[in-house]
């Protein structure tokens, strides 16, 4: 961290060696504006635009023929994309597939591997994961004939913004004989905070629980190896780091050795794909990760993602990895070394500083954060808040510079000294 120095021409100069630099021009950027907010809806790039408009011309020129066009046949773009999506995950090409949406990938995953049986009649979860997977979790219990109350166990955060990962093993400990699932997020939406996900699954494993991980906000930002730290199951949506567009169809992940596994939520499209038309009433589900499809898939919502996957294989998520890290380093360096985390600025770093820890964006906390948010936004600089005092900045590998880094800590630092964020109400919109 004590790399860098506080100048704007240094800021510049980070630019000029950044090897990732020629990305930025595959994306279209807003005009006059510093986007902050590529963890939670990332910017189009000019190839998921052109991968995109293929579809769309596929559809207009074949109709139906379309699902079986030589070149790209939509039948099996769900396998495909995800057998492109596998380097990103540590996956082999058959383990993941990209299909539906996170909320319900996560019913159909829990639901296959919550078995409750005898004691082990618990889901192993924590408190500062994203609301949707709670609802999810508490629903799945439900559907088994449980009761949420005493079946979902929620680890609790020592200080609102992190889960310590002994407190995660010392529940699993505590828990072992009763505990029958394990889901987690790989970093968490608020602090962005990575778990070890590999010490994780070793002590799950050690107890005979499975365990899955909720990787919205880790896919594309940082590189993963789900088949060699032996993680049953994951699932993610492709519209934060991987640039897929709003509500963009989602990928889910299920480790080979689970494959003898039915799908809990069976549909004709998780059938064997040689017989899928034979249109029979007994189910054979689909050898391979593709049987936890469900419906046909939305392809003009997927099609963007193609586009976007030949980027990370050109750019190599490593080297994301890399630039992402000095960025939310430089960030924080110089919140700090501009005084902006003392008075009268009070600005907190609610991110964790050891880079092992840190996803893709850094949170920023204020008192104020609500309204500074605001004035971020007029100013042109569109960062995300999350309640009740978080000002989320995601600074992307692939797009954002070292000199718009460098100007949103300016921002900051001026907001506070020209007072002007006291003219706007201390309140979040309906989307923040
Ligand atoms: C973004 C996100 C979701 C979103 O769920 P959808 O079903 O896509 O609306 C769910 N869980 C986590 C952890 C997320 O970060």
């Amino acid at each position: 961290m004590s790399n860098f120095s506080t100048g704007k021409n240094e800021a510049l100069e980070l630019d000029r060696r950044d090897p990732l630099a020629r990305f930025r021009e595959r994306f279209y950027l807003l005009s006059g504006k510093i986007y902050m907010d590529g963890n939670s809806l990332g910017l189009l790039s000019k190839d998921g635009e052109e991968s995109l408009l293929r579809v769309l011309n596929q559809w207009k020129q074949l109709g139906i023929d379309g699902w079986l066009d030589q070149d790209n046949p939509w039948f099996y773009y769900g396998e495909k994309l995800g057998a492109m999506q596998a380097p990103l995950v540590g996956a082999h090409e058959d383990e993941v597939v990209v299909t539906g949406s996170t909320t319900v990938n996560l019913h159909a995953l829990v639901g296959t591997f919550y078995q409750p049986e005898g004691r082990r009649t618990k889901i192993l979860a924590d408190k500062l994961n994203f609301p949707s997977d709670i609802y999810a979790l508490k629903s799945q219990i439900r559907i088994k004939g449980l009761g949420p109350s005493e079946n979902l166990v929620l680890i609790k955060s020592r200080d609102r913004r992190m889960i310590e990962e002994e407190d995660i093993i010392s529940a699993i400990e505590r828990g072992s004989g009763e505990i029958a699932l394990i889901l987690l997020p790989a970093v968490y939406y608020r602090s962005g905070q990575v778990l070890d996900m590999e010490q994780l699954t070793a002590k799950a494993h050690q107890y005979g629980i499975a365990i899955g991980f909720d990787c919205s906000h880790s896919i594309g930002a940082i590189p993963h190896e789900f088949d060699r730290w032996g993680v049953d199951f994951a699932l993610w949506c492709n519209y934060k780091h991987m640039n897929a567009g709003p509500g963009s169809t989602a990928g889910l992940y299920v480790n080979r050795k689970h494959f003898c596994r039915t799908s809990s939520l069976a549909g004709w499209w998780g059938y064997r794909k040689d017989k899928q038309f034979d249109m029979l009433l007994e189910f054979e589900q689909a050898p391979g990760v593709g049987g936890w499809q469900i419906s046909t898939p939305q392809i003009l919502s997927t099609a963007p993602l193609e586009g976007s996957l030949k980027i990370f294989a050109e750019a190599g998520i490593e080297k994301v990895r890399e630039k992402s890290l000095k960025l939310t380093s430089y960030l924080m360096f110089l919140l700090e070394t501009e005084g902006l985390t003392k008075p009268p600025y009070n600005y907190r770093i609610g991110t964790p500083k050891d880079p092992k820890r840190r996803g893709g964006h850094v949170a920023v906390e204020h008192d104020s954060a609500a309204s500074i948010t605001k004035v971020l936004k007029k100013r042109g600089i569109i960062p995300d808040f999350r309640p009740p005092d978080i000002i989320r900045l995601a600074p992307i590998a692939l797009y954002n510079t070292f000199y718009e880094t460098w100007q949103v800590v300016e921002a900051l630092k001026e907001i506070i000294d020209g007072g002007e964020y006291e003219q706007f109400e201390n309140v979040r919109d309906t989307i923040a």
